[in-house]
């Protein structure tokens, strides 16, 4: 299964990617989290992404799609996955297309979790009050100021992606504002749709198949079908010979009947 989780910051994708994975056996690949992790690590990407991430900028597309392409490519990416927080922009969900055609994969789906802007501010609000009691590093950009900037990229860069998906016939839409219970149902339901109609599908194509491996009849030669089409004749009358007497062991019963 692979899959897109499409929504503004604090709709909830990380959660529902968490669960995904769970029940799926699924890898989540989430773009923000890689990048954190480089700048943690201190790697060229990471020094080069570090600023940007704090002002709530989206990082250049060339470097997000380079981790995707290379995470993608992994073992443990082979039986799916749900990409969280990418793409982010048009040019980046292109660079997806063309990743996916070159490996001869398909996207399952692509599912918004749609929420009220207003609530985004009190859900952040309330992750960082979490992780502080949790004793964990809250992220640099989960501030009420870079909030602002990383509301305002979605609105620009990436919102443009549901009608993108929308347009291609694989968006599905959630109301994220459920509570995360309910969010997670929702989005079994659609995946259970997508899922049965797939499950469907190949049946056809193997039918299909079978069909193509079975032997084509052998053809009839100008005489065999000129036979078939002559009116069949009586047994007896089949079995005279040449003469026009009925054979031998005809004859014989017709004595012994006498
Ligand atoms: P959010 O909770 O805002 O969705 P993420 O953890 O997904 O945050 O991303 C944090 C930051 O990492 C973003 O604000 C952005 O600077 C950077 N980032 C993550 N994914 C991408 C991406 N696909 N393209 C560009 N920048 C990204």
């Amino acid at each position: 299964m692979r899959l897109i989780l499409l929504g503004p910051p604090g709709a909830g994708k990380g959660t529902q990617a968490q669960r995904l994975i769970n029940n799926h056996g699924i890898v989540q690949l989430s773009t923000g989290d890689m990048l954190r992790a480089a700048v943690a690590a201190g790697t060229p990407v990471g020094l080069q992404a570090k600023s940007i991430m704090e002002r709530g900028q989206l990082v250049p597309d060339e470097i997000v799609v380079a981790i995707i392409a290379d995470r993608i490519g992994q073992s443990d990416a082979k039986r799916g996955f749900v990409l969280d927080g990418f793409p982010r922009t048009v040019a980046q969900a292109e660079a997806l297309d063309r990743l996916l055609a070159k490996k001869g994969l398909k996207l399952d789906g692509v599912i918004e979790l749609k929420v009220d802007e207003g609530i985004l501010l009190n859900r952040i609000e309330k992750r960082v009050a979490e992780m502080m009691a949790r004793g964990e590093t809250v992220r640099a950009d989960d501030t009420a100021e870079v909030l602002k900037g990383r509301l305002s990229a979605y609105r620009a860069q990436t919102a443009p992606l549901v009608d993108y998906y929308a347009g291609k016939g694989m968006l599905k839409s959630v109301d994220g504002m459920a509570s995360i219970d309910e969010v997670a149902a929702a989005l079994d339901r659609h995946l259970e749709s997508g899922a049965s109609v797939r499950r469907r599908r190949p049946k056809v194509a193997r039918l299909a198949r079978s069909n193509a491996r079975r032997k084509p009849k052998p053809r009839k030669t100008a005489k065999r079908a000129a036979s078939s089409a002559r009116p069949k004749r009586s047994v007896a009358k089949r079995r005279k010979n040449a003469s026009g007497r009925p054979k031998n062991r005809t004859r014989r019963r017709l004595t012994r009947t006498r």
